[in-house]
């Protein structure tokens, strides 16, 4: 019989994200989070304390961060994000 087809054994940890809503590999995703002071950043190591989301390489799904995290994103920081957005994309 060998193998099989089965789903057992793989543990990809997915997120879910807050755009799109969307379950995708961790790693596809990226993190951004707001910090106990309020301030917001990207998480690119997911390792950061702070409240959480996650979003999908789409501009679309970017402009749902605001709203997600309540707070007014600054310029810099979507401006990150879109650069790795496009480093992203193929
Ligand atoms: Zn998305």
């Amino acid at each position: 019989m060998g193998k099989g087809n089965t789903l057992a054994g793989k543990k990809t940890p997915t997120r879910q994200c807050i755009g799109c809503g969307d379950k995708k590999d961790k790693k596809e995703l990226i993190r951004v989070i707001k910090t106990p002071e309020g301030e917001i950043t990207v998480d690119f190591t997911g390792k950061k304390n702070g409240r959480g989301a996650y979003i999908c390489n789409s501009t679309e799904c970017l402009k749902s961060l605001e709203r997600s995290l309540k707070t007014p994103i600054p310029k810099d920081i979507y401006q990150e994000l879109e650069k790795e957005m496009i480093k992203g994309e193929s």
